[in-house]
């Protein structure tokens, strides 16, 4: 799916506007209208984030990685916090899971899916059914994202 990262930049600016502490990019567009470069740096980062995961996760799901955990590599805003440290399900495999959001979610933070491996889980004293307790559908909060 080819993702119209200006549609949703209209979008998530009109959901940021409501919320406390938007990415530096929205706040700047919120209080003086999109500057047209700054957009499109927005986009163009956020294609080639999104290419670069997909990338990731093709790969990962040809290796037979099932559980995943959504996390942040540098924090996020308040939208996408919802979901952080959520487990996923990539391959539909662990009945109760969800399936991964797209990533980027919105376009300024930059989530990723770490592997839950059995290891991983372990030293962590986790197991599926802690994962299940702690799931969330991801939702879009700017309606689908195929404009
Ligand atoms: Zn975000």
């Amino acid at each position: 799916m080819r993702r119209d990262w200006n549609s949703e930049i209209d979008r998530w600016t009109e959901v940021f506007r409501e919320e406390p502490d938007p990415p530096a990019a929205f706040r700047a567009a919120l209080a003086d209208g999109w500057d047209p470069d700054a957009r499109r740096e927005v986009v163009a980062a956020a294609e080639a984030y999104a290419a670069e995961q997909n990338a990731y996760v093709a790969q990962i799901r040809a290796a037979g990685v099932d559980l995943v955990r959504l996390d942040f590599k540098e924090g996020c805003c308040s939208v996408c916090a919802r979901w952080e440290g959520c487990p996923f399900s990539l391959n539909g495999e662990t009945e109760g899971l969800p399936p991964p959001p797209p990533l980027p979610m919105c376009p300024s933070c930059r989530p990723l899916l770490n592997l839950l491996t059995a290891y991983f889980m372990q030293s962590l004293g986790l197991d599926v059914e802690d994962l299940i307790a702690d799931a969330r559908p991801w939702e879009s909060p700017i309606g689908p994202l195929s404009a």
